[in-house]
């Protein structure tokens, strides 16, 4: 809590009545500082590498004075380097269409005749830009990303105790071992997506309450439907079936 918060309770800070609303400011406040440092960070640091504009906007991929190519600025966004909201909950349209914009500016292919840094620029962002879509397109993938933003990791080969859970994924598996007609796989597909999605839905729903342990548990669960899912993919191509 800041000096300026804590001098807004008349009681003493640990006995104030208001404490709980206390932190609610505080936090609000420090998102608030943090957000406008950001933003003031930006404004007043980022330039143009090539003429040395202050730049006041981040989300322009060319110099608004010399017309080159900028470095992305914050690589390790991958909401931010699309231009997106940082929410689990991302429209897909929208997410193919700004990755659409940007690839139809910062391709390769469009600095044929520029200088090498301009294409090595637009190389590495063009990369980068394919790497954050790749991301952000899976819900999986988004969520472990988001999840990260957030400060908490998960291990690729962290694994869910619960037995019952365990049997039931152990079951699904052998039930598509066992599907003796792509039909019968099919179907196991469908009821499997189902279950993906309602996953899904959990993960939006624990992310509004950042209650970041069950997102954890719930992308845990969501790899096992996954894996399955691959699996009855496979079988179907073996057979002769593009799903
Ligand atoms: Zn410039």
């Amino acid at each position: 809590m800041s000096n300026s918060l804590k001098s807004l309770c008349s009681l003493s800070f640990n006995s104030c009545l208001l404490h709980l609303k206390c932190i609610k400011l505080s936090r609000n406040s420090l998102a608030f500082t943090s957000e406008l440092g950001r933003r003031f960070q930006h404004s007043k640091d980022i330039k143009c590498w090539k003429c040395g504009i202050e730049r006041k906007n981040i989300n322009e991929l060319f110099c608004p004075k010399c017309n080159i190519i900028q470095n992305p600025e914050d690589k390790n966004n991958y909401f931010n380097l699309l231009q997106c909201d940082v929410s689990f909950d991302i429209d897909s349209k929208t997410l193919r269409d700004k990755y659409r914009h940007m690839q139809s500016v910062l391709h390769p292919d469009k600095f044929s005749n520029r200088s090498l840094e301009e294409k090595n620029i637009s190389g590495d962002f063009s990369s980068l830009v394919n790497k954050a879509y790749d991301i952000l397109q899976s819900p999986l993938k988004r969520a472990v990303h988001l999840l990260a933003l957030k400060g908490e990791k998960i291990k690729e080969d962290e694994r869910i105790e619960d037995p019952e859970f365990l049997m039931e994924i152990m079951e699904l598996n052998e039930e598509v071992e066992n599907a003796s007609t792509p039909e019968k796989l099919k179907i196991l597909n469908v009821s499997n997506r189902e279950t993906m999605r309602q996953i899904e839905q959990d993960i939006s729903n624990f992310f509004k309450q950042n209650n970041l342990e069950k997102v954890k548990s719930s992308i845990i669960k969501l790899r096992y439907y996954t894996s399955v899912s691959q699996h009855i993919n496979e079988l179907l191509r073996e057979r002769g079936i593009v799903d």
